[in-house]
């Protein structure tokens, strides 16, 4: 089974799309705009124009209501190369994240970015995402791994194949296929 379409993988990045709709409703009642109306479309413009001023989850959810006017994706969700999408999902970045409690320090940071990769999964290669996307349920588990587990899962993930990439499932299942 390929790792896209296993329930760990897609509950964890429904988890997340759960949170970012959560976020962005309770955005839209703290400014007085309905959701899914103009004065929201508005809103999420106001957002996009200066993403350090909110959090993280409110930018990804503006985004989310967003059309690429050069493609047509949801906005930063495009094929790598479109000009508009990659100058969205760099916006992304520069928003605001805190930590959930009792979490380690750093843990939102991780879940912002593997959610990232692992919702746009076609603008990375399974390299580039598989490290992520193995690592986001455990991340929203509250975990964090340490430098030296990342470098060590990193250099894991350099010896695979794109296939045998694509296949793996848990963190656990990359320390299996690489002894
Ligand atoms: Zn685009």
């Amino acid at each position: 089974m390929l790792r896209v379409e296993h329930p760990r993988l897609q509950s964890a990045i429904r988890q997340v799309e759960d949170s970012l709709d959560a976020a962005w409703d309770s955005f839209c009642a703290d400014s007085g705009v309905r959701p899914e109306t103009p004065e929201a479309s508005q809103l999420a413009e106001v957002v996009l124009q200066d993403p350090s001023e909110f959090d993280w989850r409110v930018v990804d959810a503006a985004l989310d209501r967003m059309i690429c006017p050069e493609c047509g994706a949801k906005l930063g969700a495009g094929v790598t190369g479109c000009p508009s999408c990659d100058q969205a999902n760099g916006f992304r970045f520069g928003a605001r994240e805190t930590d959930r409690p009792d979490v380690p320090p750093g843990n939102e940071h991780a879940i912002r970015v593997s959610s990232a990769v692992a919702r746009t999964r076609h603008r990375y290669s399974p390299r580039a995402r598989a490290g992520y996307e193995l690592l986001l349920p455990d991340l929203l588990d509250g975990a964090l791994p340490t430098t030296a587990q990342a470098q060590h899962a990193k250099h894991l993930v350099n010896q695979l194949t794109d296939d045998e990439l694509e296949r793996l499932i848990t963190p656990a299942d990359l320390d299996r296929k690489s002894t």
